[in-house]
């Protein structure tokens, strides 16, 4: 399996969402037998749209191109695998503050986001980031989340659509993504107007 340096290349920093969600993966690799996914084998259903989600992204090969990632913008910290080949699935619910935050870092993140931070407060965030992430990291995943069973049903496989023509603006749509109207096709963007 790929490791955490390569989690960081594909999100661009290191943050405790990103360690979060790669020992999320950790923890589901090793209940389920899970690896990359080079197809769809494995899906995965996000409740969270937060850093975590790159994580999975890069150790299991669910993305938004093939289909078997699936982010819901829910404001959970929680995550779904699932396993075509033997129908199992896990659901991991992040325990509340398992490791708590230096409370500096939340005083200290405003004024790093804003732009406006001394050159000494941009270290001190960051030394503080790198120790949080550091600690996520070293603790056994089962200390990070709750296993649950999944409760939402397994997504379909990704479907191939034939392209048909929207009535409306002439550019080609999948037809399972048109709506009909008046027995025309109309696309999604159209049917906004
Ligand atoms: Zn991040
Ligand atoms: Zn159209």
């Amino acid at each position: 399996m790929k490791d955490f340096a390569d989690v960081i290349a594909f999100h661009g920093h290191v943050c405790g969402g990103l360690a979060l969600g790669y020992k999320a993966c950790e923890l589901a690799a090793q209940e389920l037998g899970l690896d990359f996914s080079e197809d769809e084998e494995i899906v995965a259903l996000t409740e969270t749209d937060s850093c975590t989600v790159d994580a999975i992204q890069v150790l299991f090969g669910c993305t938004a191109g093939k289909g078997n990632l699936f982010v819901n913008n829910w404001g959970k910290t929680a995550f779904s695998f699932y396993r075509r080949d033997n129908n199992t699935s896990i659901r991991l619910v992040a325990i509340p503050d398992a490791v708590p935050k230096d409370p500096r870092m939340n005083e200290l993140r405003p004024k790093i986001m804003r732009g406006d931070a001394t050159e000494g407060e941009n270290v001190e965030y960051h030394h503080l980031v790198h120790e949080h992430v550091d600690q996520i990291l070293s603790i056994p995943a089962e200390k990070l989340f709750e296993i649950k069973e999944t409760t939402l049903p397994l997504p379909s496989e990704a479907s191939i659509y034939y392209n048909v023509m929207c009535s409306v603006c002439g550019e080609h749509v999948a037809e399972g993504r048109a709506k009909q109207v008046d027995g025309k096709y109309v696309c999604i963007p159209c049917q906004k107007k």
